[in-house]
Order: C-alpha cells, then sequence, then structure tokens
C-alpha cells in the first residue's frame, strides 16, 4: 500500500475577488451537477492499492456546501485517518456546518481571512471584515484544534496587519502569499512579516506551530503522490501526471506524461529550495562550486546532507533554481 493524498476541486464563489487566480465559478445553480460529476470520478477512481493520508477540500469556497452536501460527498471518500482539511470563508462559516465537518471526520479548518485590515478586505473585494473574520477563527476553535489562516501580503499600500493577539493563540498554522491580480502581475516586494516566534516558516509561504505543519501540502512539496477529483485538479501518480480541464460540469482527464529523469531533479530542485528541510545534496551533483559561492554570498547553507536556503536566499528563489538545475 502506498501513501496517497486526496484533493477535491469545489470552485463556487459567491462572488469573484478581483485578484482571484483559482479556478471558480459564481453560478451557485450549477453545484449539484458538480457534485454529482465529482463524486462518479471519485467512485471510478481505484484506491485499493492506497493509504489515503490526507485529503484537502480546497475552491473556490467549499464552505459554501451545506451540512447535507458535504455528508454526500464524504459518504464516496475513502477512509483516511490523517488530516482531513476544508477551506472556509468568514461569511458561509456556521455552527451547523462545523458539526457537519467533524461528523464526517474533518480535522482541519483552513480560514481565507486574507487581511485584519477592513479597508483591505474592501480593497481586495472580500465579502467579510475583520469582525467576521475573528469570529470566524473563534467559531472554528470551538470545533477544531487544528485551526489555518490565509493572509496576503505585497498589497500596494495596504501594509500586512500582524493578527490580533487574541485569535492569534487560536491558530496553529499561517499561509502568506503575495497578491497576483488577474489585470496586474504585482511583483513581490517581500514585505517583512511580523509573527510570534512559536510560528516558524517551515515553507517559504507557510509558518506553523511545530506539529501543525500542513501534511498535505507537504505531500506536494516532498514529491509524494496525489490524485485530485474535480475541475481543474491536478494529480501525480506512480510519476505520471494528469489533470482536470476547466470545464466546470464537462471537465475531461487530459494526460501530461510520465515525468523524465531532469524533469524530477528540477522539480525536487524548486520544491526543496521552497522549504526549512532544504534540498538533498545527492540532487546537486558537479553544483558543488555553485553551492560554495552561493554559501558565500549567504544564499544558502549546508546542514549535513541538505542544501537549505537562507531568508535572503529565500527572496531570490527563482534565481537559486536557475543555477542550482
Ligand atoms: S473566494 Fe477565493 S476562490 Fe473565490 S473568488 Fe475569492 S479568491 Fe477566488
Amino acid at each position: 500500500m502506498k501513501p496517497l493524498a486526496v484533493y477535491l476541486h469545489l470552485p463556487f464563489c459567491e462572488r469573484r475577488c478581483g485578484y482571484c487566480d483559482f479556478l471558480s465559478c459564481c453560478n451557485l445553480t450549477q453545484m449539484d451537477a458538480y457534485l454529482a460529476r465529482i463524486t462518479a470520478e471519485i467512485r471510478a477512481f481505484d484506491f485499493s492499492p492506497y493509504i489515503v493520508q490526507s485529503i484537502y477540500l480546497g475552491g473556490g469556497t467549499p464552505s459554501l456546501l451545506s451540512p447535507d452536501q458535504i455528508k454526500h460527498l464524504f459518504a464516496c471518500l475513502p477512509k483516511c485517518d490523517g488530516e482531513i482539511t476544508i477551506e472556509v470563508n468568514p461569511n458561509s462559516l456556521s455552527a451547523a456546518k462545523c458539526d457537519a465537518y467533524r461528523t464526517v471526520g474533518i480535522n482541519r479548518i483552513s480560514i481565507g481571512v486574507q487581511s485584519f485590515d477592513d479597508a483591505t478586505l474592501r480593497n481586495l473585494g472580500r465579502l467579510h471584515d475583520v469582525k467576521q473574520a475573528v469570529a470566524a477563527i473563534n467559531l472554528a476553535s470551538e470545533y477544531f484544534t487544528n485551526v489555518s489562516i490565509d493572509l496576503i501580503k505585497d498589497i500596494p499600500e495596504h501594509p500586512l496587519v500582524t493578527p490580533p493577539a487574541d485569535a492569534l493563540t487560536l491558530v496553529k498554522h499561517i499561509s502568506i502569499y503575495s497578491l497576483t491580480r488577474d489585470d496586474q502581475c504585482v511583483l513581490e516586494t517581500d514585505e517583512p512579516v511580523h509573527l510570534p516566534r512559536v510560528f516558524h516558516r517551515y515553507e517559504v509561504s507557510n509558518y506553523a506551530r511545530t506539529g501543525y505543519e500542513s501534511r498535505h501540502n507537504l505531500t506536494y512539496w516532498t514529491g509524494g503522490e496525489y490524485v485530485g477529483f474535480g475541475a481543474g485538479a491536478h494529480s501525480l501518480i506512480d510519476n505520471h501526471r494528469f489533470h482536470n480541464s476547466d470545464d466546470i460540469l464537462h471537465y475531461r482527464r487530459i494526460d501530461d506524461g510520465v515525468r523524465d529523469a531532469t524533469t524530477v531533479r528540477q522539480e525536487q530542485i524548486m520544491l526543496g529550495l521552497r522549504l526549512r528541510t532544504g534540498v538533498a545534496l545527492s540532487c546537486l551533483t558537479g553544483k558543488e562550486n555553485v553551492i560554495a559561492t552561493l554559501q558565500s554570498h549567504g544564499l544558502v547553507h549546508v546542514k549535513g546532507d541538505r542544501v537549505i536556503a537562507t531568508t535572503k536566499g529565500l527572496k531570490i528563489l527563482n534565481q537559486l533554481w536557475l543555477q542550482l538545475v
């Protein structure tokens, strides 16, 4: 039996945010038909060679699903004793939904807070305010120990506001991504992030209390196998990549082929550089002189058999990668 991470894409949203880069859809009348499509896709997959180690419901706004829809969806999912996450938006979370999440085995809530500043939330086109975000963190914490929040940085004229201490005590994990708008690609300004030291940066955009690092995302970042269901979802099985097309109700699987050794190595280096655990030296054979130069510039350090990007190096990951591949 091999470990497997399972992703479900639930693309429905009440309104499309201006900066959104995800596959999302505001036609909520399509939800039932979509759920019929995705449950049929899950049922057709052969899980027998795998132990499912994590399940992740992402979107879109998965918290738009009713408690009954969530239960229906989980009825066709395989058993999972590991991490089961659902992404939620503060304005569509309720006690009844938290209760349903707990009933089906969900044990991790990822809340799309995005900012702790009302003006910034309005600027982003979000449907919630800070008060609702804090209320959602409090509500989720009544049901779940493992609460994560998403924040956005590098928003022009809207500096990142540090989460309020009360809310932060309830949070175990924080993802902080740079803003990218549909109409303009905003270059990373590398806005500094100020969090209590208890949150360690285990990936370039992710911070966690020890033991609360995202198991599901670590599967992606460490080259593990995963299967994605739903429109636009990607999979990596037996070194074979495939993805679903974007057509919400009629998506179909597209074969992206088997990765060759060069691609595998390039991906390992890119993903490894993003992680605090770094890249195995065995991936970097022949790059000893490059590594020494990067070390002398304070961009990487070598610990045991791993090459790890420093804080300075994390700001220029693409350039490090180009030199190391
Ligand atoms: S809620 Fe999330 S997925 Fe939906 S439109 Fe906004 S950013 Fe995109």
